[in-house]
């Protein structure tokens, strides 16, 4: 891969960790103010009260779950930039040949090529 194409991965690369922090920081919040408002309790009606929490547990755990998926993509984009810098990106890690860089601008933590991912898929039955 040249070194024009590395530099526009790299930039997309870039562009794409600040979204995923930010969303990480927004779902920290959330995670933590549901902490905030369990340890404080409100003080309305008690029906409402049990209604609210089960609602909170609810979005907690959705938070939590999202926050790991978003955590889990921030270390794939890590890697990736690794991968830049080492000149081993965009290579496919079973077949050593290059990924089509039309994958890549979809998903430029891709690390396998199309033919790679699909007999991947049909070997795990995924
Ligand atoms: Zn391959």
């Amino acid at each position: 891969m040249d070194k024009e194409k590395l530099a526009y991965f790299k930039s997309l690369l870039l562009d794409k960790r600040e979204e995923v922090l930010e969303r990480i920081e927004r779902l920290r919040e959330v995670t933590m103010e549901s902490n905030y408002s369990d340890s404080y309790g409100n003080h309305s009606g008690y029906a409402y009260h049990m209604a609210d929490q089960g609602t909170d547990a609810m979005e907690r755990e959705k938070s939590f779950l999202f926050l790991s998926r978003e955590e889990k993509y921030h270390k794939q984009i890590h890697q990736a930039l690794q991968r830049i810098e080492l000149g081993e990106f965009g290579v496919c890690r079973v077949c050593d040949e290059e990924i089509d860089a039309k994958r890549l601008e979809i998903v430029p933590t891709a690390r396998t090529c199309v033919p790679c991912k699909i007999s991947e898929s049909k070997r795990y039955g995924r």
